[in-house]
């Protein structure tokens, strides 16, 4: 009889564990593989439209590559459980492999359970998500550690993660079973087409997340320490939507990293400092774990009675990149068009939004998660909440980012706002954080009528961060 792999947010064929296991057993027996990808959007959070575009196209990829091995991606849209329980009936299949995913709720996993356990069909899964598994890192009273950097010294004691399993070579003949076709799915847009930015940018699938992970460890790795907070440089990996997919997990990333410093000792400090930045995507999955409500509700109670100030206008304004702060525009433009925005420019546009404009971060955070591509269900409301200062290990109350000193220290010639904000690109470098302070004839020797062919900045800066500053002081007096 067939077995059945559940892929999920794991599109990839190497180092997949319960793909691995199947696979080994249909060589042993000779009982074929049905590949299924479920669509199931009451599970978990569904994903935002942009993360919607990077699905398709992904799943595109994995099935061309299922189709090289003889095989065949089948396709089904409903609740998991119940498809899945249905797959392995039309099909006879025995046993359905998967992966465990950090999830909000896993209980999805455990409906699966029951549904095949009444059918008689065995389950089995696999840790293939994480470094090392929630329950590895617990303090005295058996829970989740809330700051990071214990958190990463305890994943550093465990030692190297297990080694990346290799690929299964051959896939087929695959069994005939319904499917889908992905158009039907409607995961990309129709019209308006929005999505010409994101094909610009990026080729979604595991070849190309292996690729750049190879041309990062070749060319940026060793500058990694000191332009990673630039963002006029390439100076990232941009690998965050291939991992938020799973086209790529942590193991590999991890060992191929050591294993190029191992090559190349100059790049030893880009690679440790680059793996605890894996270490806080696996952090913010810690946290979801023992959270699972990290989008709704504030992680310190505090907060709960915080008064933010709902402007429907500004956040507006802040969506469409015309708040009149450049970096916060080149930022929130950066999004629109290529589904990322460099991370120094997250933390400032968040904190512009929940400290500046006293918006709810939630607010925030629901724009990130339709408009990233790589929006994670940890990572996006554990930065968030980091910035907002209720989360775990937040960043302290009073921290209000400047952004125009956070421009001018992390942009300092304004290519990356040249780039995003083109109305500002004849403003000269000293000027162009803060065109406000330009002269008349500075303006217009540079082509902007402030207010018109740029805004004015919707809120002053000392001013923004005064009121913030008591509004925080409130909630901490309780
Ligand atoms: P690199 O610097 O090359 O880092 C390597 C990998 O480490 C990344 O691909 C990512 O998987 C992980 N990583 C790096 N920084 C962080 C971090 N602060 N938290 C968690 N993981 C991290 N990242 C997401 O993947 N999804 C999100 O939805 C997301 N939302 C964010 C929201 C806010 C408000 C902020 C401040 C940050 C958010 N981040 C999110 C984290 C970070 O901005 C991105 O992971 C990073 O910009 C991706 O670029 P890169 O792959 O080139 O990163």
């Amino acid at each position: 009889p067939p077995s059945i792999v559940w892929f999920r947010d794991d599109l990839r064929l190497s180092d997949h564990p319960a793909l691995r296991a199947a696979a080994k057993n249909a060589a042993k027996t000779g009982a074929p593989v049905i590949c299924l990808y479920v669509l199931d959007d009451a599970a978990g959070r569904a994903p935002g439209a942009a993360a919607r575009w990077w699905l398709a196209q992904s799943l595109r990829a994995l099935g061309a590559d299922i189709a090289t091995r003889g095989g065949s991606l089948i396709l089904r849209k409903g609740p998991a459980a119940r498809v899945i329980a249905e797959v392995a009936r039309e099909s006879g299949a025995r046993t359905v492999y998967w992966n465990g995913i950090a999830q909000p709720h896993q209980a999805v996993e455990r409906q699966l359970e029951a549904a095949l356990a009444k059918l008689g069909v065995d389950s089995q899964s696999f840790p293939g998500d994480l470094l090392a598994p929630p329950a590895a890192i617990r303090n005295k009273e058996g829970r989740g550690l809330r700051v990071f950097t214990p958190f990463w010294r305890r994943v550093l004691a465990l030692g190297d993660p297990p080694k990346p399993l290799p690929a299964p070579k051959e896939l087929g003949p695959a069994p005939t079973v319904a499917s889908d076709t992905l158009e039907t799915w409607k995961l990309e847009p129709g019209k308006p087409d929005w999505a010409d930015g994101l094909r610009e940018t990026w080729t979604p699938g595991e070849a190309s997340a292996r690729a750049r992970l190879r041309d990062f460890l070749k060319h940026t790795a060793q500058g990694y320490v000191g332009d990673r907070d630039r963002p006029d440089r390439e100076g990232t990996s941009r690998l965050s939507p291939h991992l938020r997919f799973g086209e790529l997990s942590p193991r590999q990333v991890w060992h191929a990293a050591r294993f190029a410093a191992e090559e190349n000792p100059a790049i030893g400090p880009g690679v440790d400092k680059f793996l605890s930045e894996l270490g806080w995507r696996e952090f913010c999955r810690h946290l979801l774990h023992d959270h699972p409500n990290l989008a709704t509700e504030n992680l310190q109670a505090n907060f709960d009675g915080f008064s933010w100030k709902p402007d429907a206008k500004a956040l507006s304004a802040w969506q469409r990149g015309r708040t009149g702060y450049p970096i916060v525009d080149a930022g929130l433009r950066e999004l629109w068009h290529t589904g990322v925005m460099h991370n120094r420019v997250r933390m400032v546009v968040a904190s512009f939004l929940v400290k500046h404009l006293l918006i709810d971060w939630r607010d925030g955070e629901t724009w990130f998660w339709d408009t990233l591509v790589d929006a994670d269900a940890g990572s996006n409301p554990a930065n968030w909440q980091w910035v907002a200062g209720c989360g775990a290990d937040a960043a302290p109350y009073f921290r209000v980012f400047n952004p125009v000193l956070q421009g001018e220290r992390f942009d300092p010639n304004g290519a990356y706002v040249r780039r995003w904000v083109p109305e500002l690109k004849d403003v000269p470098p000293e000027l162009i954080h803060q065109p406000w302070q330009a002269t008349p004839i500075e303006l217009a020797s540079a082509g902007i009528t402030l207010g018109k062919s740029y805004p004015h900045p919707i809120v002053d800066h000392a001013k923004g961060r005064e009121r913030a500053l008591a509004a925080y002081a409130k909630i901490r007096k309780g």
